[in-house]
């Protein structure tokens, strides 16, 4: 009898061994897909203040997916080649994601690049402020498309190590709220001329002094690749608006969809199955463009700039990939939720002076396309329904954070929560989860210009100092060691 316990107990130990050794050997895995979102002709191309229906598909447009798996917890990352997405969007296609996979939602951040080329995935038919819409087909077609992504990323989770890496590209990136010389700031569609800063501004003209905010030249990207060498995924964020030189009435991925081309073919994509699939999500680039004010504009063919940006990233990008320091382990986490930031208050001379400019507005005559359509703003978001229910997330990927806005976020907010984030790498992703216009810090709306405007700006001005503080908070919560 007691030889038998001793025999069970040996082979109990020795099972209780194997399932130890088990769990240390459980090495992360990575499975990446990218979904065709390409919008039918015909659907509103919504970049600018007049949307128009589309005529043209240059190039498709795709939701990129990446999922990790540390054995325990999966992560889900997705770039999207849209304007934005509504959180309805982001709701839609989180819950099918829950419901056919078992992902939770607070683990699946899904993002749009800012293309000003492509369809209408973050308004309702109609331009209100609220935090659930009623989806447009096109809306449940995209939901669809990044739920179909994920699953096929899942079906191709297979061992993995991550690296992450960093380089400085200044040379694309320019901010583009300017300081002017006295007397010479033009008149806001609210028919003031009282601002301290301009967006922008004539490129090369003599009344510049100097931009209102610094730039952030950093790629962040985490690669992760087969214990063999090949590479499976590569995601990436820069603070880059867009850059935009499409043709008249084109749908394009713009230099997001360039540059994972170019990194997907530099990575030796050509030559395996299944491909590598890189993507490029925007970082903080609220107050960030591609234009060198500090001289005139050259005149270029569609499509050239774009390409030449995407093109020095991706070789940039993929140049530093051989002397990452590789990992078969990151423990995966993350952390969901839903502020109580509230949508900016409309003062009653404002709402007074948006129906009164919607009154005169056909004797006014062409001039009036702006204060017309900020009329509309105005007007629209003094009936903003009660809650934003402004979404934010935080991804733990081993020693690697990701802290996510909603909003067109400035490149202050960006460097302050690398700056004072507890993780060893840390950055953030812009326009997730869905679209909540610009989100300047409040020394900014003290300076005034395009990004502050009521109908850009929807949020209260202490909206980016409580999406801060919420993300690190988070972070706290998740920093290893904790
Ligand atoms: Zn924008």
């Amino acid at each position: 009898m007691s030889r038998f316990l001793t025999a069970f107990t040996v082979i109990l130990f020795a099972l209780g061994v194997s399932v130890r050794a088990q769990e240390s050997k459980a090495t992360l895995r990575a499975g990446a897909a990218a979904s065709v979102i390409t919008p039918p002709l015909g659907e509103p191309i919504v970049g600018g203040f007049t949307p128009f229906p589309a005529e043209h598909i240059h190039d498709e447009l795709h939701a990129r997916c990446l999922v990790l798996d540390d054995g325990k917890t999966k992560l889900a990352l997705v770039v999207c080649d849209l304007l934005g997405l509504h959180r309805s969007v982001a709701v839609e296609a989180k819950s099918l994601i829950e419901k056919e996979l078992g992902i939770p939602g607070s683990h699946v951040v899904i993002s749009g690049t800012h293309t000003h080329s492509a369809t209408n995935a973050l308004y309702g038919e109609v331009r209100t402020y609220s935090s659930d819409i009623e989806l447009t087909d096109y809306q449940r077609f995209v939901a669809r498309r990044i739920a179909d992504g994920v699953r096929r990323a899942v079906n191709l989770l297979r061992p993995a190590e991550i690296a992450f890496g960093h380089i400085d590209v200044p040379d694309h990136v320019f901010n583009r709220r300017w300081y002017l010389k006295e007397g010479t700031m033009p008149m806001n569609p609210f028919g003031k001329t009282d601002e301290k800063v301009k967006m922008n501004p004539g490129a090369g003209a003599d009344n510049l002094i100097e931009p209102a905010g610094p730039i952030d030249p950093r790629v962040s990207f985490l690669v992760l690749r087969e214990p063999g060498g090949k590479i499976i995924s590569l995601y990436s964020a820069y603070s880059l608006h867009y850059v935009g030189g499409v043709g008249q009435a084109h749908v394009s991925a713009d230099y997001y969809g360039y540059y994972s081309k170019a990194v997907e073919r530099l990575l030796g994509s050509e030559k395996q199955d299944p491909p590598v699939v890189a993507m490029m999500a925007n970082g903080t680039s609220g107050d960030i463009n591609n234009i060198n004010f500090r001289q005139p504009r050259g005149r270029k063919e569609p499509y050239e700039q774009m390409q030449f940006v995407a093109d020095d990233l991706a070789a940039k990008v993929t140049a530093a990939v051989p002397a990452l320091e590789w990992k078969t382990e990151a423990a995966l986490d993350a952390r969901y939720r839903e502020l109580d930031v509230k949508w900016r208050t409309i003062p009653d001379d404002l709402l007074q002076w948006a129906r009164e400019t919607e009154a005169n507005a056909p004797r006014i005559g062409d001039k009036a396309v702006l204060p017309l359509a900020y009329a509309g703003r105005v007007q629209r978001l003094a009936k903003a329904s009660p809650e934003t229910k402004l979404p934010v997330h935080l991804l733990k990927i081993g020693e690697v954070c990701i802290g996510t806005t909603p909003c067109e976020t400035f490149a202050e907010t960006g460097m302050e929560f690398r700056e004072k984030s507890p993780f060893k790498h840390s950055f953030m992703v812009e326009l997730v989860a869905g679209y909540y216009g610009y989100m300047p810090t409040p020394r900014h709306f003290e300076l005034g210009g395009y990004e502050t405007w009521p109908g850009t700006n929807n949020l209260e001005p202490q909206a980016s100092v409580k999406v801060m503080d919420a993300l690190l908070e988070m972070a706290g919560e998740m920093a290893p060691g904790k």
